[in-house]
């Protein structure tokens, strides 16, 4: 059976990415050892990492001064080690609080720093973002989470910050459209959504924000470490470097993020428009605000879900259930979800509809 994998990460990769992979479990380019086997710090290794962090701000059109880094540990841990890095014992940072993963990296940035959290919107359950709100002066940075994967809302347009750096848990809609990323300080995402494989997590920082507070930082957990151990500080999760490797070559030859934004574009509005159109199905997020990564939204019968996701899972479409804090349903709809399972899905969605209103 033909699968359709709407999982929110790890999720669904490209065809190509995965037969690379795979023959790289039996021989790293032609090194006669698997990519289990070989040694991070190979020329057959250090090839593929330092060609994965170029291929990283090609994409992204960034200058010298951004740095690339492979790190482990999840975007949790980033919600860790940017105050670490960045929010001195008695300085504050700006938060916008839009969703869950907002809130615990403010829970973590409260751990070193002041937090002053100048936009959150848990009053309407993060079904929206607040774009309209005031940076205090003297922060160390702003921080956003440019799509909240649980509740499946985004920021179509960046907020301005002025002089204050800008820093972005990007873990759900990296690489998926062009954006003037050269407006960022700090930008970070695990890679298992649309930059490859769990285990490894992309940071992507602007060498000149660093070095600016005084605090003793255990090596591992300072990025200008990394940054001068080319991002082999230790071992490297070398498995699932080469996965992103492949999936970052993948997006550039498919045609960049230019190319990516086209089909996320078709993707969300094929479902946003069966949601619009079909009277059992409700979205959750405001439309100005809607994700074009994870769609969440609602069935008028509540008792209709298990067989809604029943239906599904006869049809091979897995990963619809929503998070357990938002609850109704989910899709998400990363840049290897091909426009066609899409418009299965809302073929779907429309039987199930005509069913429940004959
Ligand atoms: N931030 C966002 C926006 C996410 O969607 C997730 C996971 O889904 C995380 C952070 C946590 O990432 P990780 O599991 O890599 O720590």
């Amino acid at each position: 059976m033909q699968m359709y994998n709407f999982n929110s990460g790890p999720s669904i990769l490209p065809e190509y990415v995965l037969r690379k992979a795979a023959e790289a479990i039996t021989d790293f380019k032609k090194t006669g050892l698997s990519i289990l086997e070989i040694g991070h710090r190979t020329t057959a290794f250090i090839d593929t990492l330092q060609e994965a962090r170029q291929l990283a701000k090609e994409l992204m059109q960034l200058g010298p001064d951004y740095e690339v880094l492979y790190l482990q540990g999840g975007a949790t841990t980033q919600f860790m080690q940017v105050p670490m890095n960045l929010l001195g014992a008695s300085d504050t940072a700006a938060y916008c609080d839009n969703g869950i993963w907002g809130t615990k990296a403010i829970k973590e940035a409260e751990i070193w720093g002041n937090v002053n959290v100048v936009s959150s919107t848990k009053d309407k359950n993060y079904s929206y973002i607040e774009k309209v709100f005031a940076i205090p002066d003297a922060v160390n940075y702003l921080h956003i989470t440019t799509n909240n994967t649980v509740e499946g809302t985004q920021w179509h347009t960046i907020p301005g910050t002025g002089q204050t750096p800008l820093v972005a848990d990007m873990s759900s809609d990296i690489f998926s459209r062009p954006l003037d990323f050269s407006r960022f300080s700090l930008m970070y995402a695990g890679a298992q959504k649309n930059a490859g494989a769990a285990g490894t997590t992309l940071v992507i920082v602007n060498k000149n924000i660093l070095g600016r507070i005084n605090r003793n930082i255990p090596p591992i957990m300072d990025y200008r470490k990394h940054i001068e151990a080319d991002s082999l500080l230790n071992t490297a999760p070398v498995f699932a470097v080469y996965v992103s490797y492949l999936t970052l070559k993948w997006i550039k030859e498919e045609g960049g993020l230019e190319e990516m934004w086209k089909r996320t574009k078709q993707r969300a509005e094929l479902m946003y428009a069966a949601l619009d159109s079909l009277d059992i199905f409700t979205p959750i997020a405001a439309k100005e605000d809607r994700s074009l990564m994870n769609v969440t939204f609602t069935i008028e019968n509540k008792n209709w879900e298990d067989e809604f996701l029943e239906l599904c899972k006869e049809h091979g479409m897995i990963g619809v259930k929503g998070y357990r804090t938002v609850g109704g349903l989910r899709v998400s709809l990363y840049n290897a979800m091909p426009v066609s399972s899409v418009v299965k899905f809302t073929e779907l969605m429309s039987m199930f509809n005509d069913r429940k209103k004959k």
